[in-house]
C-alpha cells in the first residue's frame, strides 16, 4: 500500500502543475543525483527568431527562401515555425518529391528534379556538400541550404532564455544537484547557453542516441538521473532516466506519454521545487 504521505505530495505537485505519474517517482526525485537537460524548449523559449539570411548572390534568394519554407512545411520543429513566420505562407503550388525529415540533421527533399536540403551542417557533411567557413564561428543556431548539390549558405536563427532558467540551476545547486545540458543544438550555442545559466556540463552537435550515451555514461558511475525535455527526439532519453520529466506545453506527445513527470506550464524552476516537494513528503512519510 502506498504512504498516505505521499498522496499529500502528488497533490501539492499538482496544485502547481506538476503532475507525477507515480508516488516512486516523487520518492526518487527526493534524492536525485543529476538533473539532465535538453536547451531548446526546455531551458530556451523554443521560440526561434530569422536573424539574418547569407546566401551565395549565385543563387536567386527569394526563389530559394521560398522553396525552403515549403519544405519546412513537413516539419513541426521550432526551426520550422521561424522560417514560416519569416518568409510567410508557403506557396502550395510547388511541388516536392521524396521528402524525409532527418532527425537530428533536418530535412531533406527533391524540387524540380533536383536536391534540396535544410538542416545543420552535420546534414551537409552527411550528403558531402562542402563549405568554405567554419560552423563553429556563428554563434547563432544556423540552418545550412543546399540546391542542387551546392551549398547555398545560412539562415541564422535565435532563440531566447527562459526568465526562470538561472534561477533554476541556482535552485539545483543548492540542492546539491549536477546540472548538464544535452542539446542537438551547435556546441557553440549551448556552451554560450550554459555559461549564461551556470551549468557545469554542456554538450552540443548530438544525436539522439548520443543524449543517450551519456545519460548511460552516468548511470554507469550508479548516480541517478532526471532528464528533462520536450522534443520527440527527447522520447528514448527520457524513457532510459531514473525520472523522466517532459515539458507539458511544448513537449511533443511521445514525450509527454513517456514521461513519468509532466511540468504543465513548461517551467524549468518547477524541477528543484518537485525537488522539494520530495524531500518534505518523504519527511512526513517516514
Ligand atoms: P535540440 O536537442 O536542440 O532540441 P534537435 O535534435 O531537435 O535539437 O535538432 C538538432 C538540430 O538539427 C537543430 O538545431 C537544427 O540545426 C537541425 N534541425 C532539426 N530539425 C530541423 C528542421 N526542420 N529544419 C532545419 N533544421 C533542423
Ligand atoms: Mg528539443
Amino acid at each position: 500500500s502506498i504512504p498516505l504521505g505521499y498522496f499529500g505530495g502528488i497533490g501539492a505537485a499538482s496544485k502547481n502543475g506538476i503532475l507525477f505519474k507515480g508516488s516512486n517517482f516523487l520518492d526518487a526525485l527526493s534524492d536525485i543525483q543529476n538533473v539532465v537537460m535538453d536547451k531548446t524548449g526546455t531551458m530556451t523559449e523554443g521560440v526561434f527568431k530569422v536573424q539574418e539570411v547569407n546566401f551565395n548572390p549565385e543563387f536567386d534568394k527569394a526563389e530559394i527562401l521560398e522553396l525552403v519554407n515549403i519544405l519546412e512545411s513537413n516539419s513541426t520543429h521550432p526551426v520550422a515555425t521561424a522560417i514560416h513566420e519569416y518568409v510567410g505562407k508557403p506557396n502550395n503550388e510547388i511541388q516536392l518529391e521524396n521528402t524525409e525529415e532527418i532527425a537530428g540533421h533536418g530535412l531533406k527533399s527533391t524540387v524540380n528534379g533536383k536536391d534540396l536540403l535544410v538542416g545543420n551542417f552535420k546534414l551537409m557533411d552527411k550528403f558531402g556538400i562542402p563549405y568554405d567557413l567554419d560552423p563553429n564561428s556563428i554563434v547563432y543556431t544556423t540552418i545550412a541550404v543546399a540546391y542542387d548539390s551546392k551549398f547555398v549558405g545560412y539562415i541564422t536563427i535565435a532563440d531566447s532564455i527562459k526568465e526562470d532558467a538561472q534561477e533554476t540551476i541556482t535552485l539545483l545547486h543548492k540542492l546539491n544537484v549536477n546540472a548538464t545540458m544535452l542539446s542537438g543544438d551547435k556546441s557553440t550555442v549551448v556552451k554560450y547557453v550554459a555559461e549564461q545559466l551556470g551549468i557545469d556540463n554542456a554538450f552540443g552537435d548530438l544525436l539522439p542516441e548520443d543524449k543517450v550515451n551519456k545519460v548511460k555514461e552516468i548511470k554507469a558511475k550508479n548516480e541517478s538521473v532526471a532528464f528533462v525535455g520536450d522534443g520527440v527526439n527527447d522520447a528514448p532519453v527520457v524513457a532510459l532516466s531514473d525520472v523522466g520529466i517532459a515539458m507539458g506545453g511544448l513537449g511533443s506527445d511521445a514525450t509527454i506519454e513517456t514521461a513519468d513527470v509532466v511540468i504543465q506550464d513548461d517551467k524549468p524552476s518547477k524541477i528543484p521545487m518537485a525537488i522539494n516537494i520530495g524531500k518534505q513528503t518523504k519527511k512526513i512519510v517516514w
